[in-house]
C-alpha cells in the first residue's frame, strides 16, 4: 500500500479516537472533549479529515455524529503537501498551452503552433514581407 493518506498528527489523533471507538463514530461533541483540542482548531482538523474522505458528517448541525470511513491501516502521519483549500481557492484552472505542430503557410516548414489560429510560423511572421501583407489579409 503506498496510497496511504497522510494526516498531521493532530488529524491522526483525531481520526484515531473516532476508528478505535467500537461502533467507528462519535458524537461531535465527544468527540471535541475526547481530542483534546480547542473546539476552534479541532473544527479546522475536522473539516481537512472531512475533505480527505476519511471522515464523514451526519445528522443535524447541533448533534452532529462523526463517522469514520477509513481504517487505521488507511491514514499516516506524514508530510501534507497539498491541502484541500475550498474557501480560498479563486484562481481560474489556465488554459492547457497547445502543443501541436503544423506546416507553415508561407515556408512549408513544421513548426509549433502558439494558438490554434497560428498558421505562419516565427520565422515568416517576422519577415518583411509579412508584416508587410498582414494588414491587407
Ligand atoms: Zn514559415
Amino acid at each position: 500500500m503506498t496510497d496511504k493518506i497522510n494526516l498531521r498528527t493532530a488529524e491522526y489523533n483525531i481520526f484515531r479516537v473516532i476508528a478505535k471507538n467500537p461502533e467507528r463514530k462519535m458524537p461531535y461533541r465527544a468527540l471535541v472533549s475526547a481530542s483534546g483540542y480547542a473546539p476552534k482548531s479541532f473544527s479546522n482538523h475536522l473539516h481537512y479529515l472531512v475533505t480527505s474522505g476519511v471522515v464523514t458528517k451526519s445528522g443535524p448541525l447541533q448533534k452532529q455524529t462523526i463517522h469514520a470511513v477509513l481504517f487505521m491501516t488507511d491514514v499516516q502521519v506524514g508530510p501534507v503537501t497539498r491541502r484541500p483549500s475550498v474557501a480560498h481557492n479563486n484562481s481560474k484552472p489556465k488554459a492547457a498551452p497547445i502543443k501541436k505542430k503544423r506546416n507553415c503557410l508561407k515556408c512549408r516548414e513544421k513548426f509549433w503552433i502558439e494558438h490554434k489560429n497560428n498558421w505562419i510560423c516565427k520565422g515568416c511572421k517576422s519577415s518583411v514581407a509579412w508584416t508587410e501583407c498582414a494588414g491587407a489579409a
